[in-house]
């Protein structure tokens, strides 16, 4: 039987990057896919929003370290993964959204956040086209950024194996093999590989993968459908989020990427759930009506094409991140609700520190935030 120091189920938002920074870190690591190829999970279904600006210290610090891997990654590996710092908008056009983003700005600058309010007059400067009937304005965080999920993933699987990381797919894990209260390894629908540790990044398939050692994961997939246009000339710098509620969608978000076209996705109210991931006739009247009468000018764009994937939804909204307490060697980093891309290259960094055991007190204060072992209570503001 093949040994490693570590096997990671799933190649993708956290499996890849974290298997670039264990073979970074010197550890012999085997990720194991079920899929043909390297992200076809969730992660080719997110959009490429990167942001720092949450309100939870955890989730700011893991996003504040992806932003740095991101934003330096042509200069450090040479790849053009399309990376651009154009800033998050969060719109207000009622007051309950103004006094809630205003009440977030004091715990974003606490954790040195580069983020404020703009007036109407002002927010429009940054993000012209909106409908400006009803508008109050909005937060804008310059540092934040877009780039695109699949070249950066690809980039991030070159280097994993670069660094020594052996990737195998279509291959199923069927069962986390344990004994005396410890793991031993994986066996799969072809093989058995040994290993003192295994970590479950299996996105929305991690309760499945919980249960072949006797765990209930609360994560569950919850469906999200996105979409793009065909390419414009240049028009919109930052990614815009508006959280108003309307029939049939909780908020929306889109952005311009670098190459023109429009992306942009929902977030469905009431939640759909289940791992259906053909899309839908009604996503794209519902998401356009509401594009077009937040900025008119999308009116004139065409759509391309659109697509529906799977958030791994946790009850509070914020990912499951740490050891097992049942099962010594049992890793988990699941549950990565709506953010798996933009909090991957970080969180498998602090994966990394955690199994070569160098955790310094900012990661065990993230570990403590992200403890599986939480009790749930409440939502994070900006999930
Ligand atoms: C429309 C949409 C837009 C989004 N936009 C953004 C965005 O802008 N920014 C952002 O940060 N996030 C975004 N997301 C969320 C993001 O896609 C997810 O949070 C993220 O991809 C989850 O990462 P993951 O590594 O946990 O899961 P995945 O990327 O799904 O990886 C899990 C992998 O595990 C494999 N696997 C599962 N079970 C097994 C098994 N038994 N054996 C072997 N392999 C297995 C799967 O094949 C899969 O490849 C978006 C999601 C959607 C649907």
């Amino acid at each position: 039987m093949t040994s490693y120091d570590v096997i990671i189920i799933g190649a993708g938002s956290v499996g890849v990057p974290t298997a670039m920074a264990m073979a970074q870190s010197g550890l012999n690591v085997l990720v194991l896919d079920r899929f043909a190829s390297p992200g076809q999970g969730s992660n080719k279904a997110a959009i490429g929003g990167i942001r720092a600006t949450h309100s939870d210290p955890a989730k700011i610090r893991l996003c504040l370290r992806t932003l740095e891997v991101v934003s330096t990654w042509k200069e450090t590996y040479g790849h053009d993964v399309e990376w651009t710092t154009g800033g998050y908008t969060f719109v207000a056009y009622r007051e309950q959204e103004e006094i809630t983003f205003k009440a977030l700005l004091e715990t974003q600058h606490r954790y040195g956040l580069n983020i404020a309010w703009y007036d109407r007059d002002d927010f429009l400067k940054i993000v012209p086209g909106l409908n400006r009937d009803g508008l109050i304005g909005g937060t804008f965080s310059p540092g934040d950024g877009h780039c695109s999920t699949l070249l950066f993933g690809h980039a991030m699987y070159e280097e994993a194996k670069r660094a020594g990381a052996s990737f195998k797919f279509n291959e199923q894990v069927t069962k986390i093999e344990v004994s005396s209260g410890r793991v031993r390894g994986v066996k799969t629908d072809r093989n058995e590989y040994s290993s003192p540790i295994v970590l479950n990044a299996s996105g929305p398939w991690a309760r499945e993968v919980g249960q072949t050692v006797a765990l209930e994961h609360p994560v569950q997939p919850d469906s999200h459908e996105g979409g793009i246009t065909e390419p414009v000339a240049h028009f919109l710098d930052p990614m815009v989020v508006d959280v108003r509620p309307a029939p049939g969608s909780a908020n929306y978000y889109f952005y311009q990427l670098s190459t023109g076209q429009v992306v942009f996705c929902i977030t469905p109210s009431p939640s759909i759930w289940g791992f259906d991931r053909r899309e839908t006739s009604s996503f794209l009247p519902m998401v356009a009506r509401r594009m077009v009468d937040l900025m008119p000018r999308l009116g004139n764009i065409r759509v391309r094409r659109t697509w529906r994937g799977l958030y791994p939804m946790t009850p509070d909204g914020s990912p499951l991140v740490g050891w097992s307490e049942e099962v010594e060697g049992y890793l988990m980093a699941i549950g990565m609700c709506g953010q798996g891309f933009m909090l991957g290259a970080g969180l498998g960094e602090l994966l990394a520190r955690a199994a070569t055991d160098n955790l310094t007190d900012d990661d065990r204060e993230t570990l403590t935030i992200l403890s599986p072992q939480r009790q749930f209570q409440g939502q994070e503001a900006l999930k």
